[in-house]
């Protein structure tokens, strides 16, 4: 069977990474399977280098604890990789821009033997760590121009005019996915649709969170997961302001951003907050998207993951987690229907099983994190002080008795045991 990847994000890497372990426990499957990854960049490598030393180009995200236990189960080297050079943060402390603390918000799961937290992380080391697993011969570094579905074969074309023909396209490509889907809402045409111990501090104008980050220098323990210890903070912060804009500028100047973050931030009483903007170079700024619902991810031959299929509010701080979710699930349950399904021409059968388990998985919950993350609600639009202080307010409440209500969103979906189920449910 020819795989293609469409996309070298997160979500493609991991696929990758997934389906060569499940393959790994299947000596007649491996040869029979071939998996190329499309990605038009030049994907980074670590090649020593330590989290202070990395430029913060694609920026950074806190990866919760049920995407670290995916990657635990992916790789444990890969899970200790990136504990000890992101930044574990166990909990989220609130703060309104007039310096009150509002409360805290655990990011933890504590059960079980093997403890996760929510990690801080920039792209670039998740996307080197991933990357250095995969032989290079596996990549090709090219945009995808068109790929469409079909019964005989997808057909994918590449931006040197090459034609290409696989037994299954997956549609790692991100928001912007170019795999031509006609079972999908277009994806979005024109500007945004304006939508991490870490602090995050509301404001009537806006949202900033920060984090110290680690030098990499030092494993992470049991300790740092369950927050009773913190690893020695390096030279770099790791930060992130959100405001509501209908039009962001194009590529604006880094000295024009700084001068508009000040703006939005000077008379917030964190005093950090200033000294952060103060002593960053504004590297990126860039709009977010949420997905609506779609009715399907599959086609016959074409399948869609991580924000190619559903991109999620930021406010849910799920986006890399369901990715990882989505790449295993999809690699456990197409591995298992090729070895169900021996004859040559069951290829079909075994695809459109794959696709309604994967979906079966995978579909109510991400939309289940997709309604926490909506009614967690858009920080990030200008307000007055009645709903300033209403805000500030029903923050209050939610943490101090729903603190947890989020969590366990995440908490009580067990990823495995999902898979396990679906891989029962013969009659598809
Ligand atoms: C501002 C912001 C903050 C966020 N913060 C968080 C957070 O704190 N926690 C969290 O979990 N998530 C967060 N997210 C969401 C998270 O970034 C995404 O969910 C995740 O990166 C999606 O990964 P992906 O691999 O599906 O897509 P992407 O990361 O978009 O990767 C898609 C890949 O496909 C490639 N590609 C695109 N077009 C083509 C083509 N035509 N041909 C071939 N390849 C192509 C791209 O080059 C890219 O490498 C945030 C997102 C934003 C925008």
């Amino acid at each position: 069977m020819k795989i293609a990847i469409i996309g070298g994000g997160i979500s493609g890497l991991s696929l990758y990474l997934f389906l060569q372990k499940y393959l790994e426990e299947h000596n007649d499957l491996k040869s029979a399977v071939e998996i190329t990854i499309l990605e038009p960049h030049s994907l980074p490598r670590l090649h020593g280098r330590q989290p202070d030393d990395i430029p913060s180009t694609g920026g950074g995200y806190g990866l919760a604890h049920n995407g670290m236990a995916s990657l635990r189960r992916l790789d444990p080297a890969l899970h200790e990789q990136i504990l000890r050079n992101g930044f574990p943060t166990s909990k989220f402390v609130m703060k309104s821009a007039r310096g009150w603390t509002l409360g805290a918000m655990p990011f933890t799961d504590l059960r079980g033997n093997e403890p996760d937290c929510c990690v801080m992380v920039l792209r670039e080391i998740l996307i080197a760590a991933l990357y250095e697993r995969i032989p290079t011969t596996s990549v090709i570094q090219r945009k995808v121009v068109r790929a469409e579905d079909g019964p005989e074969h997808a057909t994918v074309e590449l931006d040197n005019g090459e034609v290409c023909r696989y037994d299954l396209v997956i549609g790692a490509d991100g928001v912007w996915r170019w795999v031509s889907t006609d079972f999908l809402p277009p994806p979005p045409e024109t500007g945004p649709a304006a939508h991490g111990q870490t602090v995050m501090t509301f404001g009537p104008n806006g949202f900033f969170a920060y984090t110290p980050y680690t030098t990499g220098d030092t494993p992470a323990t049991k300790k740092h997961i369950e927050g009773e210890a913190t690893l020695p903070p390096g030279k770099n912060a790791f930060w992130w302001s959100r405001s509501a804009q209908e039009q962001p500028s194009a590529n604006p100047d880094a000295a024009v951003l700084k001068q508009e973050l000040e703006k939005r931030h000077s008379s917030w009483k964190d005093p950090t907050i200033m000294e952060i903007i103060r002593h960053s170079e504004v590297a990126l700024k860039t709009p977010t998207f949420v997905s609506p619902k779609a009715p399907t991810w599959a086609g016959k031959r074409v399948v869609l993951i991580g924000d190619a299929a559903h991109a999620l509010p930021s406010s849910s701080g799920q986006g890399v987690s369901q990715c990882l979710e989505d790449a295993e699930a999809l690699a456990s349950l197409l591995v298992f229907n090729l070895q169900r399904f021996t004859k040559p021409e069951s290829e079909l059968e075994i695809l459109s099983n794959t696709f309604k388990q994967y979906m079966q998985v995978r579909k109510a919950h991400v939309e289940k994190v997709l309604d926490a993350g909506n009614r967690a609600g858009d920080s990030s639009r200008e307000m007055g002080l009645i709903l300033e202080m209403l805000m500030y307010a029903m923050m209050w409440a939610m943490l101090k008795f729903f603190g947890t209500f989020f969590l366990k969103t995440v908490l009580n979906y067990d990823l495995h045991a999902e898979i396990e189920k679906a891989k029962k449910s013969r009659s598809m």
